[in-house]
């Protein structure tokens, strides 16, 4: 995204193109960090003698099967389940299981690799992986839920580890799914092994803060983008936050307590528009405890508007915080984004920005953090649940929470000073695919031809 693609590289892409046909998420999210990489191959030609980027782009193992279940009407379903295993240089695999209809391979691929450089960009020990279904968790009751939960990892199980591969949530997979998965991993396995799942509950091996992880480090990142910026804050800014789910709500907290006031939430039917500051205690009833639709909002908050099927990005704001899911900021909401007056924008979503809408940002010179670099939070928390898990530990919210702000800050001024090393000074995009790329390049490198 940042630079052209060199002729090499060009080769390697269309391979990857045509070894994956019709995968687009998944092309979209190579041809980005294609686009970036150039330059450390000119300063570290032993990568390309050794293949590394063909051997990065191809997963080092994927699994597909089969979820039979029961609804509450006595009849089967068939759902598919995936995990990819895509690369282990660093640590076990590492990354979450997303239950929701579009899920296929691509996007499971898409994610599966974001998260490889996501993982090295924190600096913890965790390999790259992704998995998930086309399972709807909509509209199910918690007992479909659970037998849906349950059968997934009666396939799953044999799959994963504390040392092999760890999964998480991610879109449909929160703390209730989590929960049942753990549950039939012990009872096939009968071993009570902690670090087989992260974002536990909090009373069986979870980490305090993981819930909010991923929110509070986006908004951390944006805060440290916006300190390079010249010692600018979030306080008496207006701010967006599309979604209402895991991210976007501790997104929304984090920045009311930087001093920041978000004016808009969404869901995928529509948006809420509250010029008064979104109520988050408001958004955390109907979302986490009632699992209602954000449309539910304007009956309690008379003054708030709902925009059925409209679109967040026109509302007007300094600081735009994506956290619902790809794609979801394009060209011209980016152009209209900039000419609000936007001056930052933090992924809490995984590449919720098209390939146009990032060349707007970049081309606009706004403070833009790539979500592999600014949601990174979520995974570092589960790293540290990991931690904790090892030693029977459990750390306090503070102590956590702090762990949490240090390795945000760790990664902004990983991304900043790397950008400008190769070139691209302020290019978070750049910063972000070359720094994560050179530590997985390197630990692949010593490992031989594996
Ligand atoms: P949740 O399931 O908790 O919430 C997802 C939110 O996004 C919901 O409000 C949902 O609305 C909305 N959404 C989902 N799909 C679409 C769509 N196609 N169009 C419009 N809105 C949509 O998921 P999370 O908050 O956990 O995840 C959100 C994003 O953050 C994803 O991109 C995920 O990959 C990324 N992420 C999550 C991490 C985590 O720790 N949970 C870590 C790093 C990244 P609706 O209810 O209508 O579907």
């Amino acid at each position: 995204m940042a630079n052209k693609m060199d002729e090499k590289l060009q080769v390697v892409y269309q391979d990857v193109l045509k070894r994956n046909p019709g995968e687009v998420e998944f092309h979209q999210a190579v041809r980005e960090v294609l686009e970036s990489i150039g330059p450390v191959l000119s300063k570290y030609p032993e990568f390309r003698e050794g293949k590394i980027i063909e051997r990065i782009a191809e997963p080092e193992r994927q699994i597909i099967f089969r979820v039979p279940w029961q609804d509450d009407r006595g009849e089967v379903q068939i759902n598919r389940g995936f995990r990819v295993q895509y690369n282990s240089a660093l640590g076990p695999y590492k990354g979450g299981l997303r239950f929701h209809p579009s899920v296929y391979l691509g996007i499971v691929k898409f994610l599966g690799f974001e998260q490889i450089f996501k993982n090295a960009l924190t600096g913890l020990p965790i390999g790259g992986g992704k998995g998930g279904s086309d399972f709807d968790p909509k509209g199910k009751s918690d007992n479909e839920v659970m037998r849906f939960c349950q059968s997934f990892m009666t396939e799953l199980w044999r799959h994963i580890g504390d040392v092999t591969d760890v999964p998480a949530g991610d879109i449909g997979v929160g703390g209730r799914e989590i929960g049942y998965m753990f549950g039939q991993f012990k009872r096939l396995t009968a071993r009570y092994e902690a670090g087989v799942l992260t974002g536990k509950g909090l009373d069986y091996g979870g980490s305090l803060v993981r819930t909010e992880a991923t929110g509070y480090g986006a908004t951390f990142f944006v805060q440290e983008m916006l300190k390079a910026r010249g010692a600018d804050t979030f306080e008496g800014k207006t701010c967006t936050v599309s979604g209402s789910g895991n991210v976007a709500i501790y997104t929304i907290e984090k920045i009311v307590q930087l001093g920041g006031k978000v004016v808009a939430c969404s869901d995928s039917n529509g948006v809420i528009v509250d010029e008064k500051g979104i109520d988050l205690e408001l958004v955390k009833q109907l979302k986490e405890r009632e699992r209602r639709r954000i449309k539910d909002y304007v009956e309690y908050r008379k003054h708030a508007k709902y925009l059925h099927g409209g679109n967040i990005w026109e509302v007007p704001c300094q600081v735009a915080m994506p956290s619902a899911t790809q794609n979801e900021i394009n060209g011209k909401d980016a152009a209209l984004l900039v000419k609000n007056g936007c001056i930052a924008v933090g992924e809490g979503a995984n590449m919720p920005t098209t390939p146009e809408g990032i060349k707007v940002f970049l081309d606009a010179k706004i403070a833009y953090g790539p979500g592999k670099a600014a949601n990174a939070g979520g995974v570092a928390t589960s790293a540290l649940e990991m931690q904790q898990n090892a030693t029977r530990d459990s750390w306090t919210f503070e102590y956590t929470e702090k762990r949490l702000a240090n390795i945000m800050k760790t990664i902004h001024q990983n991304c900043w000073e790397t950008a400008e090393e190769f070139g691209s000074k302020g290019n978070y995009v750049v910063g972000a695919n070359i720094a994560g790329f050179i530590r997985v390049a390197k630990a692949m490198a010593s490992h031989g031809l594996v």
